[in-house]
């Protein structure tokens, strides 16, 4: 028999979420964000289950070209643009649409000679300080690319530090709309907390990521009152079960010690399947989990290949028993709270050894 661990993905739940991404910005088309393998979902089976979106957003052509190969024709845009000049020539060839951050990108397409214009994405630095043209620097990065050939039409794009923070949105969204007035062009700006939370970012093209994944982009708003429903769901059965006494310590560092009588699953499941080695398991609270269905606590410190739960709510638990480590009836966003981290690096390191439940 396998190791007990599996992950399901529900396609109709990532359909679903796309729906909500929709119907919050109903005037805007969809850029379904897929990059890092569709947050570990799979980047074809999350394609698939996506294919009404306008588009696909990523960063690595090699994920580009596995969308092409496997017939999507939507337009798929590059988020991170090109890194060298060869680059330009699988743009052109799978018709794929870079933004350009860099005015060492705009000289690589300004050396260029494409035998059809392509449509580029312009970047605006909007406050955020990670890639992007700052106020004259956008302005004049626009007139050079308008000025070229080699350039079909240029959509004008900014992203948010702070839109699923006390920040917001609207320091940002006043400088792109200074930098970028006057200038024609179609825009995108919102990630998901923008477009759940503010309508007035949603522009042309809406470019949600984590909620399509069925997680909450917010700390303070659950995925369920936004209407999402989980599309990654991580199981496994508990392997042993140890009866502690008061006082005695479970797994390494015995970083959690029993503070009573009590019975302590070990489950399937450690670090090395992508579950966060920095779950709480020390304190009182513990890190929410299910054990047939019965919403208890994580003790002690995550193994590689194996974790520990407390049984007290779950007596007739024992080896077999289901758990959930996140997903339906858990949500990752808890479990991403209680392991000091948000559910989407859980999702990106959900393990390649994890087996996939068809
Ligand atoms: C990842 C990303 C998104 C999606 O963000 P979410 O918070 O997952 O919705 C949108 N735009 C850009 C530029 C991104 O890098």
């Amino acid at each position: 028999m396998p190791r007990p661990i599996r992950v399901r993905f529900d396609t109709a739940a990532l359909a679903h979420n796309l729906e909500v991404a929709r119907r919050r910005a109903p005037h805007a088309k969809v850029w379904a964000v897929i990059k890092a393998n569709a947050y570990g979902h799979g980047l074809l089976r999350a394609a698939d289950a996506l294919r009404a979106a306008g588009g696909f957003a990523l960063l690595d052509l090699n994920e580009a070209a596995r969308l092409r190969e496997a017939g999507f024709a939507h337009p798929v845009l590059l988020l991170e643009g090109i890194f060298e000049p060869r680059d330009l020539d699988l743009v052109e060839a799978m018709h794929l649409t870079p933004v350009l951050h860099s005015a060492e990108q705009i000289a690589i397409l300004e050396a260029a000679a494409p035998k059809r214009p392509i449509d580029v994405y312009l970047k605006c630095n909007s406050g955020m300080n990670r890639l992007g043209f700052t106020g004259a620097a956008m302005i004049a990065a626009h007139a050079r690319l308008k000025s070229l050939k080699q350039v079909k039409s240029i959509t004008l794009m900014t992203h948010f530090a702070d839109a699923d923070g006390p920040s917001g949105v609207s320091s940002q969204l006043a400088a792109f709309d200074a930098a970028t007035a006057g200038l024609a062009g179609a825009r995108s700006l919102a990630n998901s907390a923008a477009t759940m939370r503010y309508p007035e970012t949603h522009g042309d093209w809406v470019r949600p990521g984590i909620m399509l994944y069925g997680a909450s982009p917010f700390p303070d708003e659950s995925a369920a009152s936004l209407g999402l429903m989980p599309a990654m769901t991580l199981s496994s059965e508990l392997i042993a079960v140890q009866a502690l006494k008061a006082g005695e310590g479970v797994g390494y560092g015995y970083l959690y010690r029993a503070e009573r009588d009590m019975r302590v699953g070990v489950v399937a499941c450690g670090y090395a399947d992508g579950y966060a080695r920095h779950a709480a398991g020390g304190t009182a609270a513990g890190t929410p989990i299910l054990v047939d269905g019965v919403r208890t606590r994580t003790v002690g410190r995550v193994a590689m290949d194996m974790m520990y739960v407390d049984l007290t709510p779950v007596p007739r638990a024992g080896v077999g028993s289901q758990v959930t480590l996140w997903g339906d009836g858990l949500s990752a966003d808890e479990v991403a709270l209680a392991s000091g981290t948000v559910s989407y690096e859980l999702f990106c390191a959900l393990a390649a050894r994890v087996p996939v439940e068809e």
